[in-house]
């Protein structure tokens, strides 16, 4: 019979009588005098074992000698409960055990090893096999199985092509550092793990295959920011003989796909947005949309009335916030403590209160007269009952602050319904962005992006207005995807290098393959790759990656189960003809 008849999430009343084997870990046990129960669980559920000193008193002290998270292999018959559990799909019933196997102990588990456990975030990093048997975790990556498996399907029933592609590669430049593996063979020579299989797949449209994806590990070492992993997976893909038009169609029909099978939401024609209206409006190039609080500019509205903090700010913006008048002076005071944190540095926080008799307050009355304040209230169209926040300051840092104060806001009221989802594409995103300092240009996406064909006359003498043929997809307020149009034509890629700084040889050096390659039949082609990870984690309900990932590393970018990274050994240094703390050959 093997080792096992059922799993011990199977088991239900149609089962009374059968005789059954079951395997599993012991989650808990509960002896009550002549008789004792164990929880058996394994990845599919748990199952009630049932021991009586009546029917057999030495399997009732074997049954007392299991610990915590021993496995057993057992057998018996399927009764029903006295009392059904409904809480558990096998709540029905129990197995009356008649003999038990201890497949191995266990050592007490550093942690419970339930739904909620007491087990701190790095205790359970540490026994990272222990926290996967709990059923979060469990269920976590069973929604990431059937979130790949969903893309799969799509992706493939549309004719693209799973292609793999080298990870031990050269440098690709997507806008971080690259994580470099030393050859051993080429001594002094490194291979830089791919940041993305970017130029890989347009080398595959030169070649033909002219629907490709793949869920592929990307790398890339970055600076550590909470929920950032130094690995992360993206559903990567490329089409050839394309438009920005096609390549918005496929992947939002890829969304709703996946929003109609785990959800069963169904979502029209996805809002699009330009860049520049996304951070008119909301101060932020991937909004959340989930709610309004639209930004509103009052600019003249409010200028020249000895309201000097006005009056010389580049910028008065403000957010209505719904039936919010009733705020406490606490409440205002807590949010304009918000806004002053050093991160966002603004000096102040206005308020204007629209009271239920129509009748407007504000924390500026001194400056502003009822007239002024009625032009404002019209401006953001308020209604009695709402309330006003009103920022003032330099454009970006202003925007960027109200963006935040936004966002919680939101939060704080219960706006940002994880079951609620709201996708958008930003669109005509800013092909080079300008380093304040160094005064260098740096592609926005990534070099190979191609600008508007409308805007290619500004490259030479306006180069911070071309607009690219980009796209972020964004879902609840988080870039789930991003892509391009690329350029396909040597010409213009050697011009787009040449702006970003790289001179003629650095550029043919890096790059030479892909600019030769573009001479033998380069068709036009685009793509687009969406984060994995984060699109499990959203559309799971959860904001935190690593909840989505089996093997995560922590916020530091270790590995605290196998202690990665670490130093090798002296030999290995030498294999590879590098010093400890030299990074030129030895
Ligand atoms: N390679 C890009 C990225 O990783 C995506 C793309 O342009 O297709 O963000």
């Amino acid at each position: 019979m093997g080792y096992r008849t059922h799993t011990c999430g199977d088991l239900r009343a149609s089962n009374r009588g059968e005789t059954v084997q079951l395997c599993g870990w012991v989650q808990r046990s509960r002896d009550l005098g002549g008789m004792s129960f164990i929880d058996l669980r394994d990845r599919y559920g748990i199952t009630q074992l049932a021991f009586n000193e009546g029917w057999d008193p030495q399997l009732l002290e074997q049954a007392r000698s299991c610990g915590r998270e021993f496995v057993l292999q057992i057998r018996g018959e399927v009764l029903l409960r006295d009392k059904a559990n409904p809480q558990l799909p096998t709540g029905e019933i129990e197995v009356r055990v008649e003999s038990l196997t201890v497949l191995n102990g266990s050592k007490v588990p550093p942690f419970t090893i339930e739904t909620e456990t007491d087990g701190g975030e790095e205790l359970r990093m540490r026994y990272r096999y222990l926290d996967l048997r709990r059923a979060p975790l469990r269920d976590n990556l069973i929604h990431r199985h059937n979130v790949g498996r969903l893309v799969r399907n799509y992706l493939n029933d549309l004719g693209f092509l799973d292609i793999e592609t080298p990870f031990l590669i050269k440098s690709t430049p997507e806008g971080a550092r690259d994580f470099v593996v030393p050859s051993r063979i080429h001594q002094g020579e490194f291979y830089a793990l791919p940041q993305s299989p970017q130029t890989f797949k347009q080398l595959l449209m030169v070649a033909g295959y002219d629907r490709y994806y793949q869920i592929v590990r990307c790398f890339r070492d970055e600076d550590l920011r909470a929920d950032r992993q130094p690995e992360f997976s993206q559903v990567d893909c490329e089409m050839a003989f394309v438009e920005q038009e096609d390549i918005l169609n496929t992947f939002e029909g890829l969304l709703r796909h996946l929003l109609k099978a785990l959800h069963g939401q169904e979502h029209g024609v996805f809002p699009r947005m330009s860049y520049a209206e996304a951070m008119r409006t909301y101060g932020n190039d991937k909004p959340d949309i989930r709610f309004g609080m639209r930004f509103v500019e009052l600019g003249d509205l409010a200028r020249g009335k000895g309201f000097a903090a006005f009056d010389q700010s580049e910028l008065i913006v403000g957010i209505k916030v719904d039936g919010a008048a009733e705020y406490s002076r606490k409440q205002l005071d807590a949010l304009t403590d918000y806004v002053k944190r050093p991160q966002r540095g603004m000096t102040g926080l206005v308020w204007v209160k629209h009271a239920l008799d129509g009748t407007l307050s504000a924390s500026v009355g001194k400056f502003y007269d009822a007239d002024d304040l009625r032009a404002w209230a019209e401006a953001f169209d308020s209604q009695p009952g709402d309330l006003m926040l009103i920022l003032a300051g330099g454009e970006n840092k202003t925007r960027k602050a109200l963006s935040e104060l936004r966002l919680h806001l939101g939060e704080e009221l219960g706006l940002r319904n994880p079951a609620v989802f709201a996708p958008l594409w930003v669109l005509d995103f800013p092909l080079l962005e300008q380093d304040e300092e160094s005064g260098r240009w740096h592609a926005m996406h990534h070099p190979f992006t191609s600008p508007k064909p409308e805007d290619l006359a500004l490259l030479d003498t306006d180069p911070g207005a071309v607009r690219a043929n980009a796209y972020d997809l964004v879902l609840n307020g988080n870039e789930i995807g991003g892509g391009s149009i690329r350029i396909y034509d040597r010409g213009i890629q050697k011009r787009m290098f040449s702006l970003l700084g790289f001179s003629e040889e650095e550029a043919q050096k890096q790059f030479g393959f892909l600019m030769d390659a573009f001479e033998y039949g380069a068709p036009p082609h685009g793509g687009i790759a969406l984060g994995f990870d984060r699109l499990c984690a959203i559309l799971g309900g959860a904001e935190t990656i690593r909840e989505f990932i089996a093997f995560p590393k922590n916020n530091a970018g270790r590995d605290v189960m196998i202690d990665a990274p670490a130093t090798i050994a002296p030999e290995q240094w030498r294999e590879l003809g590098l010093k400890p703390g030299v990074s030129t050959p030895a």
